[in-house]
């Protein structure tokens, strides 16, 4: 029987409700748009215009620079006024395209597509891969190369990922709620691309709301099931989702095509329906500006290449100034240090807090309580991995699976001793990746 669970996992201060009925507000920009080439896994995608260009919302900007990455579209009408490296929210400089917002939202004309039920397979794929379609719920990878995989008939479900386990995150939440056909519409697109395949929307149990609105709308769909998912994180993490759906695994060297599953987030699905039905390329997504250092916490839809820090004054601004500003949550996000950075395909959100609970406590020596092997989802031995990196000890760290670790931070979450385990094993992990990758190319 398919489990609604995995082992491991943690259950860290939810902080959801300070957004969570907070409905989608619309925004639009005002100042420059800024948009990064290498918005996705892969090539980055390639210049198609010049400095100077008049473009419109919906107008290509950046093709896609190989099979793997995607293309980059304006959000605004405007002139191109440069095209230079800037800084991402993940700190590093990217060559982005900049565009002056003329405030006209002036739009290409959109194309007119087949009816859903008249396409073919790779005429869907085709929409999806023009569109610019990746994984929004951070991986970024081009959505059109994951819905072709080499043996499609071998797919047997494809999981909406609606679990939205990070803490203080709702714009999953926000979608499901109140736009949840283009939800359902952008999975039953997905479904249809497989012969063998039905459709799972998971989503964990503390949204009951987005369960019962999920199952009403899907009571006639033969194909979709809603799964309700113990609420504990990480479980919108791609293995552990996979597992308490259908009770497979996978491993670093499988794809989830490999246990017969594809895995698509919220947002993805709604960018999924909108490109196949509309013809629309991605142009925006669901934010959450969140944490208790914000005046009015919000879910903003946005065009993406908008400015956080634009998002940030239309939220009130900072009660008091952040100890901690994350670009996504508290768990997987990162520390930023500049607000002038773009919203980007795969950033869902912005989480200020006032204390920053874990530069307050130092670091101390591991009393080997063995609490972070209880919680590590990959059944890993984090204390002993963050031993191995801190002996520069590569082959330890290879032999006992280090590679293994899907970064979710459970481990530093739990640690009494408050070691930087999951910070520790990152970084070594990169390293090892990059050196499987460089030894499967020769
Ligand atoms: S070792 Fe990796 S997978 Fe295990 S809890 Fe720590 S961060 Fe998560
Ligand atoms: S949780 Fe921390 S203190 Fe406990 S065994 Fe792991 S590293 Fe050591």
């Amino acid at each position: 029987m398919p489990r609604a669970t995995f082992p491991g996992g943690v259950h860290p201060y939810e902080g959801k409700e300070l957004t969570m009925d907070k409905p989608m507000k619309t925004i639009l920009p005002k100042g420059d748009m800024v948009y990064p080439v290498s918005q996705h896994i892969g090539a980055p995608a390639k210049p198609v215009v010049a400095v100077g260009d008049r473009v419109l919302t919906g107008q290509l900007i950046a093709e896609a620079g190989g099979f793997v990455s995607a293309p980059v579209y304006a959000t605004v009408s405007g002139k191109v006024k440069a095209i230079e490296p800037r800084r991402l929210a993940t700190g590093a400089m990217c060559n982005s395209i900049i565009v002056e917002n003329d405030g006209l939202y002036e739009e290409v004309e959109w194309p007119r597509m087949k009816p859903v039920d008249e396409m073919t397979t790779e005429e869907k794929i085709e929409a999806i891969r023009n569109a610019g379609v990746v994984g929004m719920g951070g991986a970024g990878f081009p959505t059109a190369v994951k819905l072709a995989p080499k043996e499609p008939d071998k797919i047997e479900y494809v999981i909406a990922n609606c679990a939205e386990c990070e803490p203080y995150l709702t714009s999953d939440y926000r979608r499901m709620i109140e736009e949840p056909e283009l939800v359902i519409g952008g999975l039953k697109i997905a479904v249809s691309l497989f012969p063998n395949a039905q459709g799972i929307i998971a989503i964990e149990d503390n949204k009951p709301e987005a369960i019962r609105k999920m199952t009403e709308l899907t009571a006639d769909e033969e194909k979709i099931t809603v799964k309700a998912l113990q609420t504990k994180y990480p479980q919108g993490g791609e293995r552990m989702i996979i597992y308490a759906c259908t009770g497979r695994s996978i491993n670093s060297s499988m794809l989830p095509a490999d246990a017969g599953c594809i895995v698509d987030n919220t947002d993805t699905l709604a960018a999924i329906y909108r490109a196949v039905t509309e013809g629309k390329p991605l142009m925006e997504r669901i934010v959450t500006i969140t944490g208790d250092a914000i005046v009015d916490p919000c879910n903003y839809k946005v065009r993406i290449g908008m400015n956080y820090r634009e998002l940030i004054d239309d939220a009130g601004g900072f009660v008091t100034e952040p100890a901690k500003i994350i670009s996504g949550g508290p768990m997987m996000g990162f520390a930023i240090f500049d607000l002038d950075v773009p919203t980007t395909k795969t950033a869902s959100a912005m989480t200020c807090l006032t204390k920053d609970a874990v530069a307050e406590i130092e670091p101390s020596a591991c009393i080997n309580c063995a609490k972070c092997v209880e919680v590590c989802p990959e059944r890993l031995i984090p204390k002993d991995l963050a031993d191995a990196v801190e002996h520069n000890d590569e082959e330890r760290f290879v032999r006992q699976y280090g590679v293994e670790c899907i970064e979710c931070g459970s481990c530093s979450y739990i640690c009494p001793a408050r070691r930087q385990l999951a910070q520790l094993i990152k970084g070594m992990r990169k390293i090892q990746l990059g050196k499987r990758a460089a030894a499967a190319k020769k």
